[in-house]
């Protein structure tokens, strides 16, 4: 099963939920798999030991210039302008190329070939006494988180080093903030969408975003409510409306707040909160498994 732990605006609590989940299911098999890669923090607050790495690269084109005849249907078929030819010279934009390989497979002439740039390493290995982990880590100035997200969506070697039975594997996605590309490759593929919000016009705000990114990927969702405070009313009404059920809420609480910054997990801090996220995951289990909605 995979929950994608998500929330449309930034510093809601996400990861300290997505964490904190993964901790608290003690009885099954868990892999956190941390796919925020413009900024990955669970390992913060988790501490896994890392011991396996991988670099990930993405296949640019590169022009055979002895075949090239400057015809431009490599720039006709790409999708993303990324490559143009200009004067009978072809220009690679590897900062905008999705790594299709139309311009490739187009070119009459052959003359154009695939070399590997990095953009990136994945990351693994075991929480002491906890689940799996893996992250991964996007280059500075690589602007395409995407590929690396898909990689660590489908990388192996972090499945096998969960203990259990694979069948029994609960997938925890920390998703990025926002709800542009990488949030939504986070999503794809996933079972349910955990969403966290907090009753602020800004949170509302951009929990409205990422529900209609949701809703249109047909994943079914609930919310978990951070800083929860009195006169929430907007978000509540929200909720209703939608019908997002409101699965756990965690009261606004200055000695919660300075023992996360600290790096503590929420559960570590305020163990009654475990086994509010076990009845979370049991609500969840029983959503997809059961298909009661
Ligand atoms: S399609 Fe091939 S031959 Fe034509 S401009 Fe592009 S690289 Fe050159
Ligand atoms: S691989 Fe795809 S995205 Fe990249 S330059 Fe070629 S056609 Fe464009």
């Amino acid at each position: 099963m995979r929950i994608v732990v998500a929330s449309g605006k930034g510093g809601t609590g996400k990861t300290t939920i997505a964490t904190s989940l993964a901790l608290a299911l003690t009885d099954r098999p868990v892999l956190l798999l941390d796919c925020d890669v413009e900024a990955p923090n669970a390992h913060l607050v988790l501490s896994p030991q890392l011991t396996v790495r991988e670099d990930v690269s993405q296949l640019i084109p590169s022009v055979i210039e002895a075949r090239c005849t400057g015809c431009g249907r490599c720039a006709e078929v790409c999708r993303f302008h990324a490559i143009a030819v200009l004067r009978g010279r072809v220009l690679v934009f590897p900062e905008l190329c999705h790594s299709c390989g139309s311009c490739v497979s187009n070119c009459p002439e052959a003359a154009l070939d695939e070399q590997p740039k990095v953009i990136g390493v994945l990351e693994a290995g075991l929480v002491p006494n906890g689940p799996a982990f893996a992250r991964g880590v996007l280059n500075v100035g690589e602007p395409m988180a995407g590929p690396l997200i898909r990689r660590l969506k489908s990388w192996v070697f972090p499945r096998q080093v969960a203990a259990g039975p694979a069948a029994d594997l609960v997938e925890i996605l920390d998703a990025p903030p926002g709800t542009s590309c990488p949030v939504v490759e986070t999503l794809r593929g996933g079972d349910f969408a955990l969403l966290v919000s907090e009753p602020t016009p800004f949170g509302l705000h951009d929990l409205r975003l990422v529900v209609e990114v949701v809703r249109e990927l047909a994943l079914p969702a609930g919310v978990i409510i951070n800083r929860d405070m009195p006169n929430n009313g907007d978000l509540e009404r929200f909720c209703r409306e939608l019908d997002l059920p409101i699965l756990m809420r965690i009261p606004l609480d200055r000695g919660i707040g300075s023992a996360l910054a600290s790096g503590q997990s929420l559960v570590a801090v305020r163990p009654e909160y475990g086994e509010a996220l076990r009845g979370v995951f049991a609500h969840i289990q029983q959503t997809v498994v059961e298909g009661v909605p």
